[in-house]
């Protein structure tokens, strides 16, 4: 099956004798012992949920999938499965809640080295004896660095570590991490796979059903962020369109980053489709497509920059990405004082509105 076809048909089990078209959700938190789907307790397992780890995997192309109430939760469900006083490699650019995940939770438990990974000379030096995980982000948050996922998962292939790649910017509509070696995909569902920013979730899902794997469910299991079965059906319906939403989301992204390039207000362009990406080549051997979010710098200071999102109409203020709506921010304001976001920077999530009326707002708001 197709992408398109398997995002549409995965995971819909009727059990109704009504026949209804699609699954419905089932509430019940416990089941009848000796029931035939084998269904326990919500938090172990439950239809709906069910359902969308079948369709997270079969989009990944994954073994299994672990659906997660939160991103966080998910991408914090990795690190807990690390021995006490492994050493990870992560990204000096990546999605701030989890640098702080592996910062604040996991101080004293684990050792962690954040390393520009677009850098392989950089990403070899960081690497001990005790290095346990490489962690991935590409393209990155908010600075939409590349890394070479094929060659980070050799290194930890050599090392005997695990590779793990957030692929919630590309998607699997654009980019396979499992398939250039990554042993497990992350993502937010939160963002594109929702689609519509009124879903909170997270997933995880595996190359191979290994014993990493079992301590993965066991955290998801027995730590309990999970999300609840009407979280999950509303996630897996929206998944159901999630090929032509992201093929308008970067088709969207492509014209808003030419635009932005040839704009006399605008510093630099951040956005791997554009040639003059330092990138470029990478993700154009690694991504059928180049998603859509687009950072960019406006001329000045932080101040410049707060004054084009204030003049603009359609693109909303507000934090997150992936929704059919625009939405724009000043990321270092959100990131806070450490960050290495330069503070004059915009991340926008180009959204599905006419392209006609995205590029007219920008432009005036850009003066
Ligand atoms: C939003 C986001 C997360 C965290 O997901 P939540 O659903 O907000 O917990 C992780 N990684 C990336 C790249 C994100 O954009």
């Amino acid at each position: 099956m197709k992408f398109e076809t398997l995002t549409i048909h995965k995971g819909n089990h009727i059990t109704d004798k009504n026949c209804p078209v699609v699954q419905p959700i089932t509430l019940s938190t416990t089941f009848e012992h000796g029931n035939e789907g084998g269904v326990l307790y919500t938090r172990a397992s439950n239809p709906n949920r069910n359902s969308l780890e079948e369709l997270l995997a079969a989009m990944e192309k994954g073994a299994d999938a672990a659906a997660f109430s939160s991103g966080n939760a998910a991408g914090t469900a990795v690190y807990q499965a690390l021995e006490p006083g492994s050493h990870i490699v992560a990204p000096d650019d990546m999605y701030h809640g989890l640098h702080n995940s592996m910062v604040q939770l996991f101080a004293g438990v684990l050792e962690v080295t954040f390393v520009d990974m677009s850098d392989l000379e950089a990403v070899k030096n960081a690497i001990r004896p005790n290095t346990k995980l490489f962690w991935v982000e590409s393209p990155s948050n908010p600075l939409l660095k590349i890394t070479d996922i094929r060659a980070i998962a050799q290194l930890a292939k050599a090392q005997g570590a695990i590779m793990a790649c957030d692929n919630t910017f590309a998607t699997p509509v654009f980019q396979n991490p499992l398939d250039l070696g990554a042993d497990i995909v992350m993502h937010s569902s939160t963002k594109y796979f929702g689609g519509h920013s009124d879903i909170l979730g997270g997933a995880l899902i595996t190359k191979e059903k290994d014993a990493f794997w079992n301590k993965i469910r066991t955290v998801q299991r027995v730590g309990g962020a999970v999300p609840s079965p009407a979280d999950c059906y509303w996630l897996t319906r929206s998944i159901r369109t999630l090929a032509y939403r992201m093929k308008g989301h970067a088709e969207h992204a492509m014209i808003l980053a030419e635009f932005l390039l040839n704009h006399p207000r605008v510093e630099k362009v951040y956005f791997p489709g554009l040639k003059s990406h330092p990138g470029h080549a990478i993700a154009a051997s690694q991504m059928s497509g180049f998603g859509g979010v687009v950072s960019f710098t406006v001329k000045g200071g932080a101040e410049d920059a707060d004054r084009v999102v204030s003049r603009l109409k359609y693109f909303v203020n507000a934090t997150s990405l992936g929704g059919v709506e625009s939405l724009i921010e000043r990321r270092a304001a959100v990131e806070g004082p450490d960050t290495l976001t330069p503070p004059n920077l915009l991340r926008v999530s180009v959204g599905l509105e006419h392209t006609d009326d995205l590029l007219e707002d920008m432009n005036q708001a850009l003066g």
